[in-house]
């Protein structure tokens, strides 16, 4: 270590003790900060809570200059900068909603160098007053704060993210770090090459998060199930909903409230005004809990959300990481709870085939949701699934997680799965047609609904071979087909097709191990009895 170095470290310990009143750092927060300080690139993948925001605030406070702070969180920049002067740190921002005098104010603070923080929107930066301003001010460095929001293939896409590249262009010699709380290496290589920072050194923290319990479960009666989770086992505790429509939002919100719950709904169709207060509420109530689409939670900084609930199946595995983790960043013991089903995967498919974008653009979706769904149906410990996908090293057995706690038994379901593909085979080749999940299991069950004699499917040899499973046993049967890329689902109705795979159970040369569903769900609580 250089001696500049050292002295880096000094004086950012120092700001940690004096100005947050923090006895150390945390993790890698003190390596990354020393580098920064001394005048380098990097780029920093942390988890949520992991304590992002110090490593670049600290560098700002001990370098020369401005920090320059670029974060598509508009709504919070008031916040944050408000946070940071109770602490006695210079900060201001300059987005769009300012009125001309307070944005007068900031930009000549600027110029006079007496703010040690300044966000600003990426919009802002593009061309126009603000780049003109730093070229007359003195910049400490660049963060760039939800690095991911570069990411085309990232559900938090922000287009102005592209343009940043252009800081380094502009001010070859002000030192940069992204940040973000999304850890695939494709994600960190796409940040890296898209923000210039092939230079940059990386930072990557463990993306464990020990005190969260991941627990997925088969939906049946989604809002019943979360109902009877909450009462069991959050009564009166702070947490997020995820739904996916603002229509499920808004039903849940009032189902909740309706069931002594109190509950509020966010959501892109809610007024502006609702938006916020209803956001404020959550933050500075106790024991609320927010129905939300994902358009809820980046950059939400509530320690004591104590669940966070998902209604339907999350469209990859870095969403499903990003909004779990907004549950405990208090570190307290907290609950990720995913219901999903067959339901989802049919929704889901449908979603990627109208999906706007090329044919590769459509593949990355699919892949992204064929790897969430394999997570739903692992036998294995959720938490090992869910580091392996961010490359990073797990215990066999985490103990935090439903298939630790209580071990799903695994079945040979070969026999199952030939049962339902020659189904779909038999339909297809034999009559030309396509159905859904629906009909081929009341075909295997041999039960004679309308529409079974409709169409004489009780004259296919399929015909009521399967009443060894329970329909819900079949449909996990098809879940898992699915999650295997046995299966596949088309088509607005969710028809069921074969896949390239689909032959290689139906010869028999492939052995299917299965999840056996549960007798009934677990969450139900106790009822008292009269
Ligand atoms: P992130 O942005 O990575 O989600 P934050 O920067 O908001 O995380 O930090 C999460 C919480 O941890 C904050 O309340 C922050 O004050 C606290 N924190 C961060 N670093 C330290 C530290 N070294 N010691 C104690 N608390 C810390
Ligand atoms: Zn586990």
């Amino acid at each position: 270590m250089t001696s500049a170095t050292g002295l880096g470290a000094d004086r950012a310990i120092e700001v940690l003790n004096r100005v947050w009143g923090y006895p150390a750092f945390r993790g890698a927060q003190g390596d990354i900060i020393s580098h920064v300080v001394a005048g380098g690139d990097a780029l920093v993948l942390m988890p949520t809570g992991g304590g992002k925001s110090l490593c670049y605030q600290i560098p700002a406070l001990v370098r020369d200059g401005v920090g320059v702070v670029v974060s598509p969180l508009i709504a919070l920049m008031q916040d944050q900068v408000d946070a940071l002067r109770t602490l006695g740190v210079r900060a201001g921002f300059l987005n769009s909603t300012q009125e001309p005098h307070e944005r007068r104010a900031v930009e000549q603070a600027v110029l006079a160098g007496e703010l040690d923080l300044l966000y600003v929107a990426p919009e802002g930066l593009g061309a126009g007053a603000v780049p003109r301003l730093l070229d007359q001010a003195r910049i400490a460095l660049f963060a760039i704060d939800e690095a991911h929001c570069v990411s085309q293939w990232g559900h938090d896409f922000r287009p102005d993210y592209l343009g940043l590249s252009m800081l380094h262009e502009r001010w070859p010699d002000v030192p940069r770090i992204a940040l973000t709380a999304t850890a695939t290496d494709a994600t960190r290589r796409e940040i890296a090459t898209r923000l210039d920072l092939t230079d940059a050194r990386h930072f990557t923290a463990s993306f464990d998060r020990p005190n969260i319990r991941y627990r997925i479960v088969a939906k049946n009666e989604p809002r019943r199930q979360l109902l009877d989770l909450l009462r069991a086992e959050h009564p009166g505790d702070a947490g997020i909903v995820y739904c996916l429509s603002r229509a499920s939002v808004e039903k849940t919100a009032e189902f909740l409230s309706a069931n002594g719950v109190v509950a509020l709904p966010y959501h892109a169709g809610l007024d502006a005004r609702t938006r916020a207060a209803n956001q404020a509420r959550f933050l500075r109530e106790d024991g609320l809990v927010m129905v939300a689409t994902i358009a809820f939670g980046m950059g939400i900084d509530k320690p004591d959300v104590r669940f966070v609930a998902h209604l339907d199946l999350p469209k990859s595995v870095e969403g499903y990481y990003q909004e779990t983790g907004r549950a405990g960043r208090d570190g307290l013991p907290s609950t990720a709870w995913l219901a999903y089903g067959l339901q989802d995967v049919v929704q889901q498919r449908k979603m990627i085939e109208t999906s706007d974008g090329d044919q590769a653009h459509r593949r990355n979706l699919s892949q992204h949701l064929d790897a969430m769904l394999a997570l739903c149906e692992t036998v294995e410990c959720r938490r090992g699934r869910l580091l392996a996908y961010f490359g990073q090293e797990s215990p066999a057995q985490c103990g935090n997680c439903d298939t630790c706690l209580e071990p799903p038994e695994a079945w040979d379901g070969t026999v199952a799965a030939q049962k339902l593909l020659s189904t779909v085979l038999r339909l297809q080749r034999e009559r030309g047609q396509k159905f859904g999940a629906g009909q081929s299991i009341d075909i295997l069950l041999g039960r004679e609904t309308d529409k079974v004699r409709q169409f004489r499917h009780h004259e296919l040899s399929t015909w009521g071979i399967g009443t060894e499973l329970r329909e819900a046993e079949w449909r996990g049967v098809v879940r898992q087909l699915l999650a295997q890329g046995l299966l596949s689902v088309e088509g607005e109705y969710g028809t069921l097709v074969l896949t390239d795979r689909s032959g290689e159970v139906l010869r028999k040369e492939l052995t299917v191990m299965m999840r056996r569903e549960p007798e009934r769900q677990r969450a139900r609580a106790p009822r008292a009895r009269g």
